[in-house]
């Protein structure tokens, strides 16, 4: 209580009793009552002031009705807490127009969408980009506007880690890089970047390896050929030829292997993923593997052992799977000296299924891993003429991995041995237990 308003109390206080005890000693109602009406008036002319004084501030701002006392405090603490709410909601429309303004001019879309996928906001970019139109397309859902199904997949996987790109729904020529961040009680940021430059560009070099690979191809084709018959009709008492064209024949084939995987990555990174997928059954192709592996280095008397539960199924694209367990089973044997031990393992739990390739083998030192699935990234030169092989293997995996959702961790020691783990999602999963669970 501040002290005006209490000596207001002490005061009113104060009148009442003296008008009580004037009451008492005249025998008379009259003091009492004319005191009681006299406060009553007061208060009442304050507040019809007070409730004037409001009505009216919004529109002149003026200084409140002078009064003295308690009711004069009331009037300017009144006017201060005005004051300051004024400029508080001053400074806050400051500060809201120059963020919009900076939305306004920037180059990126900025899209605010609701819990409903409903728009809420969009910056200018937004109408340039993705061809919004305000006011007719505010509260449209997101997906009628940007109706490409790969975008509407994307939504409904709700994984947001990596952008997605995709031509604008308003010029197909342009790129667009799509970013979701969610926020607040389930609405989402969508930011878009134009990276058409960007795509382009990538474009260009992923044909220009294509176009090289193949054109490279059938000349190859026809040295391969040459080196053949020369060798079939060199006699092999000539050693040095002989020497030669093996040799010769050897760098072609690694030459071959070379634009065969160059050719299949440049697949991978220039077509879409199939929507439409097909059951893979897991045993008889890793059996398979489990074969070519043993068949591939008979003269290193590897153990390769198989585990994989007979109904075990994939969804996916069967050659691009297969490939992809081929070269992490190729490499296992490659990297494991003589006697070594393999194993190929699959099994599914809560968190989707996995593919896990191991083995005692060389193993590579923990600065490598990061980068092993680069295109041409080795750790160690000198195992590539060893092994001839052509440094695409694992870029290939992961290329087939990210097309199925799914992602590779590697876990190795140098000397002891290394795992390859694929894991792909639930939604990947064909196996028969869980077709007959669905
Ligand atoms: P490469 O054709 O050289 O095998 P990859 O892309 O398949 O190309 O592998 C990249 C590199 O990763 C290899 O050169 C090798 O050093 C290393 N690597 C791959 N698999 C294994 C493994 N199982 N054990 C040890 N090192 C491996």
């Amino acid at each position: 209580m501040t002290p005006t308003l209490r000596n207001e109390i002490r005061r009113l206080a104060l009148i009442l009793v003296a008008a009580l005890i004037l009451s008492l000693l005249i025998d008379s109602i009259w003091p009492a009552f004319i005191a009681m009406l006299g406060c009553v008036i007061f208060s009442t002319r304050q507040l019809i002031r007070l409730s004037r004084w409001l009505i009216t501030y919004e529109r002149t701002q003026s200084a409140p009705p002078e009064s003295k006392g308690a009711w004069g405090d009331l009037f300017d603490r009144l006017y201060h807490l005005l004051r300051r709410e004024k400029s508080a909601r001053h400074e806050l429309e400051f500060l809201m127009t120059r963020a919009e303004s900076s939305i306004t001019a920037l180059r990126d879309a900025i899209v605010v969408v609701d819990r409903q996928g409903r728009l809420e906001y969009w910056n200018r970019a937004a109408d340039k980009l993705l061809g919004f139109k305000a006011p007719h397309d505010k509260q449209q859902t997101l997906t009628n506007l940007i109706r490409d199904p790969r975008f509407a997949h994307y939504l409904k996987e709700g994984s947001f880690d990596h952008p997605l790109t995709l031509p604008s729904p308003a010029d197909e020529h342009r790129m667009l890089e799509f970013t979701i961040t969610r926020f607040g009680a389930g609405d989402w940021l969508v930011i878009v970047r134009d990276v058409t430059r960007l795509h382009n560009l990538e474009q260009m070099r992923k044909d220009f390896v294509g176009n090289v690979s193949h054109e490279l191809k059938t000349p190859l084709t026809v040295l391969k050929g040459y080196l053949e018959t020369l060798m079939d009709s060199v006699p092999a008492e000539q050693k040095r030829i002989h020497r030669a064209l093996l040799q010769m024949n050897q760098q072609s084939q690694r030459m071959e292997a070379l634009i065969n995987d160059l050719l299949l990555l440049a697949r991978l990174e220039g077509t879409e993923p199939d929507l439409d997928t097909e059951r893979l059954a897991l045993a008889p192709m890793l059996r398979r593997l489990r074969q070519d592996g043993l068949a591939m280095a008979t003269d290193k008397q590897q153990e390769i052992q198989l585990e994989v539960a007979p109904g075990a199924a994939l969804l996916g694209n069967p050659a691009e799977l297969h490939s992809a367990f081929a070269n992490l089973v190729t490499n296992a044997v490659k990297y494991t000296p003589a006697g070594g031990k393999i194993s190929i393992r699959w099994w599914e739990d809560a968190s989707g299924g996995h593919l896990a390739v191991s083995d005692n083998g060389v193993g590579i030192d923990a600065e490598h891993i990061p980068r092993l699935t680069e295109r041409f990234y080795r750790p160690d030169a000198s195992r590539v003429t060893q092994t001839g092989g052509t440094g695409l293997g694992l870029a290939i995996v992961k290329h087939v991995l990210l097309r199925h959702d799914a992602t590779l961790t590697i876990q190795s020691q140098p000397e002891r041995g290394s795992t390859f783990t694929c894991h792909f999602p639930d939604h990947r999963l064909a196996s028969e237990d869980t077709v007959a669970s669905a």
